[in-house]
């Protein structure tokens, strides 16, 4: 047996526990890829702190003929009890699905249920899955929403009690967990997997969607304190982005509203923070613990974090390194950049969006070009050497002076990154199409995706592309607009995504997440029409936004609503 890492990977924490039914986490990334996140760190901790429960990592191998087996005991993935994953991308569904099938595992649910040789349920969390669980009815045993800590740890302790058995014979019992849903107490009514784009109605699930859990205390929650990381240094071409950091999230959940975003609309709010004395806590403690030198800041809703400077100093100021998520530009101020700087951040992250304050103001990021640009010279001024910029592309109203303004305000960023004397500076940028998301206003902003506009979508992207790449110290990021469009076609599936698993072939794993297009491929037909029907039906409804089940507390009259203003009728 051979684990899914290569044997030359290193790790410190890594908790091995001898004892107990085995709850696998499945990554849907190659460990350098996947290691970057801290939901594992946060369910591994809590599974691993239940006396009767361990935990097991398995990632998308290397190698094609290796085995998906667990990184703690080199267990093959059918011998745990049972399965999670999170979705932070649709595509990740192929993958997940392409590792079970790896592994042995039926991709459907009703046949793993049936199956005599009990495999492991596979449950999912997530924005993704949370947002549309169409695709995954057939493929997934149960779905948690909202917050996972409290239902994940229900849930084991249910089966503990009852066990798995009990599970696949009696799922609904499962229901009453809050924050938990399996799709098998559907099957009484008119669950059964009939393929791809088939038309069935699941109003059934809308209640439960609903009812997601959210903590309202985040300081109630444990925090993982000794966190496992990779030891291999930055510069190994397999090390993880983040390397030997102490992971700190300091919320979760936004109250922006973008329009264009998930998590602005309401998923996860409202939007909560740690308090700074329990931050302060559990830097104290983690650090000294993990046995790192470096804390990396994060959260959903980092830039709103009232005491972030405050806590951003504390840290540097006990002779740690910082390292920090993207920043809002409004927010962006000198005693943060300084203290960020102090603790050895030379880059710095921020997403305009756009380069149109119209266009941003319609989407309700209610930031203008000169806090951007403001943002920008304090972020230069303090020696920042690499600022990264996040664009989005192809949104409702946008003309070519729109596309064109982004150009500008790159431009502009230069011009004062050279004023300000930084040597050797650099602006990464990304320009990205943007993927029209379920419980978001924009759901049904398919347009630039239907196949008679994409040429233009790739022209758009491709001369944006151009024009920065002729700039000195600009560095754009070549963008494959397939991609983006095969992330389009999952999000907007409605049934189940089996039959796209099945198709991926066994022997051609690598690396499938880049390759969704490709596989996608053969159902281009199928999955166009699904897009224009969607634009079809939208523009017949007079622009009203309809999900088919709501996840928030904001109703579809009040997405269409919101819709409304971003196109201005
Ligand atoms: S500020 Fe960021 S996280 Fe919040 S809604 Fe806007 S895009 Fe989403």
């Amino acid at each position: 047996m051979k684990r899914s890492i290569p044997s030359f990977i290193s790790e410190r924490n890594v908790i091995i526990k001898e004892q107990g039914k085995t709850f696998g986490f499945i990554y849907p990334a190659t460990y350098d890829i996947a290691m970057g996140g801290m939901t594992a760190i946060t369910l591994g901790a809590l599974v691993n702190s239940l006396s009767d429960w361990r935990f097991e990592r398995f990632f998308l191998p290397w190698n094609p003929y290796i085995e998906p087996n667990s990184v703690e005991h080199e267990v093959p993935l059918s011998k745990m009890d049972i399965l999670g994953f999170t979705s932070q991308f649709e595509p990740d569904y192929l993958v997940v699905g392409w590792i079970l099938k790896k592994a042995g595992i039926p991709i459907n649910n009703i046949k793993r249920r049936n199956s005599k040789s009990k495999y492991p349920p596979v449950i999912v969390g997530g924005p993704c899955s949370g947002a549309n669980p169409f695709p995954l009815l057939d493929f997934v045993d149960g779905f948690f929403l909202g917050d996972a800590e409290n239902s994940l740890s229900n849930l084991l302790k249910m089966i503990e009690e009852k066990g798995i058995e009990e599970f696949w014979k009696n799922p609904s019992e499962f229901n009453e967990i809050k924050g938990f849903w399996t799709p098998h107490s559907l099957e009484s009514k008119e669950k059964s997997y009939s393929g791809l784009f088939s038309n069935k109605n699941f109003e059934d699930i809308a209640g439960s969607w609903y009812s997601r859990f959210n903590f309202t205390n985040l300081d109630t929650i444990p925090y993982p304190l000794k966190q496992t990381y990779c030891t291999l240094p930055d510069y190994h071409p397999y090390a993880p982005v983040k390397g030997e950091t102490f992971q700190l999230e300091i919320g979760r959940g936004c109250s922006h509203g973008c329009r264009f975003c998930m998590i602005g609309s309401g998923m996860f709010n409202p939007a909560r923070y740690r308090s700074l004395s329990r931050l302060l806590e559990i830097v104290e403690e983690g650090v000294k613990l993990t046995g790192v030198s470096k804390v990396d800041i994060f959260g959903m809703n980092l830039s709103d974090f009232p005491q972030l400077n405050e806590l951003c100093w504390a840290v540097v100021n006990k002779g740690l390194e910082i390292s920090i998520a993207t920043l809002r530009p409004d927010m962006v101020n000198s005693e943060l950049i300084q203290a960020i700087h102090k603790g050895g951040q030379t880059s710095l992250t921020i997403a305009p969006e756009t380069g149109s304050d119209r266009l941003r103001h319609r989407l309700c990021k209610l930031i203008n070009n000169e806090q951007i640009l403001d943002a920008t010279q304090i972020i230069f001024e303090a020696g920042t050497k690499i600022l990264k910029d996040f664009f989005l592309i192809g949104l409702p109203t946008e003309s070519e002076d729109d596309r064109n303004a982004i150009i500008d305000l790159v431009k502009k960023q230069n011009q004062i990154a050279q004023n300000s004397g930084v040597k050797e500076h650099l602006i990464r940028v990304d320009v990205n199409p943007m993927v029209p998301k379920w419980q978001t206003p924009l759901k049904n902003w398919v347009y630039n995706f239907l196949p008679e506009n994409r040429p233009r979508l790739r022209d758009a992207v491709g001369h944006i592309y151009s024009q920065l790449n002729k700039m000195p110290d600009i560095r754009p990021k070549q963008v494959s607009v397939n991609e983006f469009l095969a992330q389009t076609w999952l999000t907007h599936l409605e049934e189940p995504i089996n039959t796209l698993i099945e198709s991926i072939p066994l022997e051609s794993h690598t690396p499938i997440s880049k390759n969704i297009g490709y596989y996608l491929h053969k159902y281009r037909d199928k999955l166009d029409t699904l897009l224009k029907n969607i634009w079809q039906d939208f523009r017949m409804s007079n622009w009203q936004v309809k999900h088919r089940i709501r996840a928030t507390n904001i109703t579809d009259r009040i997405f269409t609503r919101q819709y409304a203003l971003v196109i201005n009728k």
